[in-house]
């Protein structure tokens, strides 16, 4: 797409934010959609995130995702947020409104059910899920398991008080609980960090079987040890690039009101990572 005056800009605030996979997601999907938008990668550094939004408002920005460490902030700035942004008090997507103002979005936890939905064909609904890790991204699954109206919600986590409250995200359907609970349940979600970058499991195989579902929101590797062990018991697996492309579509509908190009992303996210695999 050629840039002219009637370009409009989108982009990613974070820190650091070079290795963000957005710029490739969504710049592929513009291209598929012949929208003339770009999406530009920017460095905001910690307490400058309500500058950087005043000036989206202020140059016309049409949308920013937000990432880590801005996303609480980020919340706290704009002038309304969505329910599952309320829920979460952490916004990953701004969206330009009418009148300047700014509407704070979350759309991670949407993202993975949908990778669940559209790619895994599982729908959530009444399934018992155990989610490993408390952090960010383990708050917005839970948040969003519960509001698709999965049986339970368990949490297991190093830190237990932060399990604690990951778990209430779900309201009466999330309690907190040990790695035994992993046997028992229909679908397992790798929230921890562990095997980002790294060809290790959080999880002992053991504890897995065929008829479950494991899903991964590691994406680098995409095939990492725990969807391998998975794969050896003969588990279903989802693995995280699915959320990512997910959660990036929500927020393109949002920006642009068209329909998002969902291989097209897909397949830019895997040619990145495969760029960056050989580079
Ligand atoms: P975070 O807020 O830093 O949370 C990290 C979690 O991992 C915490 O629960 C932490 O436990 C746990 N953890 C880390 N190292 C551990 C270890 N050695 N043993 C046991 N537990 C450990 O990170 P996040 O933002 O939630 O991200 C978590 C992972 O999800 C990352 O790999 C990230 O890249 C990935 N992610 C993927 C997507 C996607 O779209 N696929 C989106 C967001 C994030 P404690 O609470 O005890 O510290």
């Amino acid at each position: 797409m050629p840039i002219s005056g009637a370009t409009r800009l989108a982009g990613v605030i974070g820190y650091p934010v070079r290795h963000s996979l957005s710029p490739a997601l969504h710049n592929a999907a513009y291209a598929a959609c012949g929208l003339e938008w770009v999406y530009v990668a920017m460095e905001v550094a910690p307490g400058e995130v309500r500058g950087a939004l005043d000036g989206m408002r202020a140059l016309g920005i049409a949308g920013l995702s937000v990432t880590t460490p801005h996303k609480d902030a980020a919340f706290v700035a704009v002038d309304e947020a969505s329910e599952a942004a309320r829920a979460m008090r952490a916004v990953n997507c701004v969206q330009l409104g009418r009148a300047g103002r700014l509407i704070g979005h979350n759309t991670d936890g949407a993202g993975f059910v949908d990778s669940l939905r559209l790619d895994a064909m599982l729908d959530p609904s009444g399934l018992r899920v155990a989610v490993i890790g408390a952090g960010g991204a383990a708050r917005s699954v839970v948040e969003a398991l519960g509001r698709a109206k999965a049986g339970e919600v368990v949490v297991v986590n190093r830190t237990p008080s932060r399990a604690h409250d990951a778990a209430a995200l779900a309201g009466g359907r999330g309690r907190v609980g040990t790695m035994a609970d992993i046997e028992s349940v229909d679908l397992v979600v790798n929230a921890t960090s562990i095997g980002m970058g790294s060809d290790d499991s959080p999880i002992d195989a053991a504890l897995l079987h065929a008829g479950q579902v494991v899903a991964d929101l590691v994406y680098h590797p995409l095939d990492t040890a725990l969807l391998r062990s998975a794969v050896a018991v003969g588990a279903r697996t989802v693995d995280g690039l699915g959320m990512l492309v997910h959660q990036a579509a929500h927020q393109f509908r949002l920006w642009t009101d068209h329909e998002a190009p969902l291989i097209a992303m897909r397949r830019a996210a895997e040619a990145e990572l495969g760029r960056r695999a050989t580079s």
